[in-house]
């Protein structure tokens, strides 16, 4: 282990973040030995060699590794916070995925928003894009509630566990494809950990539909050619270096500039959702 990926020593330099790791936020996956990655090869190391979707979550959690995304979410958790929230603490750190430790389908988003998943600290949780994927996962019965409010609620995923393309909530929602690159390897990861039961993967929009492709590339796994191209429904099969095959379904992201126009309806998403049970 090298010395960048060390445990954060929390007694001689402590975790700069707002909550720092082991504060007793619920649902932190990390403690303050969890090892940090702070740059695009600690990222790398570290997704790499994670057991577990545990220790995989964890150390996203602590990550410092893109230092615009860092700054960024860390000052809108202290002083950046929507005016609603002002009393309330932001998590400040990246979206570790949530859900099910076994499920044999994946969600794949965009990135935190800074006053939803940064805020609370769990995916798509506090924010109107959270309300409906939540409330389309419990009726598709994927969810054990409709609403995902903070993390500590009661909700439970069943099946199904979200991860995104990008962990920090990024200015403007918009990451860099530096920043996209970076954190790649923890979708990687995420990716690699859940093949032998993933049946199936649900891309949020076409960043999170690329995302998906490209680390399906790393990992080895075919990919059709030409490249299939990401619409509201779209499907396409993926195979695994062991020869399982994986089916990539699109939806439009569940984002409000979607919801509010109608671009995408709770029906719309309810089919989409509804095909990764077939
Ligand atoms: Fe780390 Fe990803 Fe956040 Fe970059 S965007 S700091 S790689 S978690």
């Amino acid at each position: 282990m090298s010395d960048e990926l060390l445990p954060h020593p929390v007694t001689r330099q402590p975790f700069p973040s707002p909550v720092p790791p082991g504060a007793g936020w619920p649902g932190d996956p990390a403690t303050s030995h969890t090892p940090v990655a702070r740059d695009a090869a600690g990222v790398a190391e570290l997704a790499g060699r994670a057991a577990d979707v545990g220790e995989l979550d964890a150390e996203i959690s602590v990550c410092r590794a893109c230092p615009r995304l860092v700054a960024w979410r860390e000052e809108v958790a202290r002083v950046g916070k929507r005016a609603s929230f002002v009393n309330q603490p932001y998590w400040g750190r990246p979206g570790p995925g949530f859900g099910d430790p076994d499920a044999s389908v994946l969600v794949v988003g965009l990135a935190p928003a800074a006053n939803g998943t940064n805020r609370t600290g769990r995916m798509f949780t506090g924010d109107r894009s959270g309300d409906w994927l939540y409330a389309a996962l419990h009726r598709t019965g994927y969810a054990s509630q409709p609403t995902s409010v903070a993390a500590g609620d009661g909700l439970v995923l069943t099946g199904l566990r979200i991860v995104a393309s990008v962990r920090c909530a990024p200015p403007a929602n918009k990451p860099t494809p530096a920043e996209r690159d970076t954190c790649g390897a923890w979708l990687d990861r995420d990716l690699a950990l859940a093949a032998p039961r993933l049946r199936a993967l649900l891309a949020l929009g076409s960043i999170a539909w690329d995302a998906t492709l490209g680390s399906a590339r790393r990992l080895g796994w075919t990919v059709p050619r030409p490249k299939p191209r990401f619409t509201h429904g779209a499907e396409t099969v993926l195979t695994t270096s062991g020869g399982r095959t994986i089916r990539l379904l699109g939806s439009y992201h569940v984002s409000q500039q979607n919801t509010f126009t109608g671009k995408l309806t709770e029906p719309m998403l309810d089919a989409v959702i509804g095909r990764l049970r077939d």
